[in-house]
């Protein structure tokens, strides 16, 4: 796992062990392909392990997310989600305020925005995670053909 030299760093920076319940939780966040709720790493660690509950799930996110080796998202329903940063690599998304949708977009999307920050407000933005709240193209059609009906 990529993560693991420096998960295990940062635990020993803190006096902490990497236990295999930890480790659990590691790897089921290196299965998921895209940002994953506490419940869905639970339901992938359970299958292999009794060892973890939901609870330990919830502590192990936490700790991850104070190591700085998680990135966290909000979904639509409300509930959080996590992603390594270490395997997803540097990323935005476009977030659907209507179906939910959260597609990916490439660092270089914001580059420009970026670039007026600096040149206007002379700040140096360091996005690392953005989500861009907004209606994806499905969504737009469909509001589009519902405004033509109600006229
Ligand atoms: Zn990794
Ligand atoms: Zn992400
Ligand atoms: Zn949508």
């Amino acid at each position: 796992m990529c993560c693991e030299a420096q998960f295990l760093q940062r635990l020993r920076e803190r006096g902490l062990r990497l236990t295999p319940q930890r480790e659990m939780v590691l790897r089921a966040l290196h299965e998921v392909d895209s940002h994953a709720t506490a419940e869905e790493i639970y339901a992938r660690v359970s299958v292999q392990s009794s060892a973890v509950d939901l609870s330990t799930v919830y502590r192990t996110v936490e700790l991850l997310q104070d190591l700085r080796l998680l990135s966290t998202i909000e979904r639509a329903d409300g509930q959080r989600a996590y992603e390594l940063i270490g395997v997803h690599g540097p990323h935005h998304h476009l977030q659907c305020r209507r179906c939910g949708r959260l597609s990916r977009i490439e660092p270089e999307a914001v580059q420009p925005l970026i670039e007026t920050l600096r040149q206007r407000y002379g700040f140096a933005a360091e996005p690392d995670h953005l989500v861009i709240a907004g209606l994806c193209e499905a969504c737009r059609e469909r509001e589009a053909q519902e405004a033509q009906s109600a006229a």
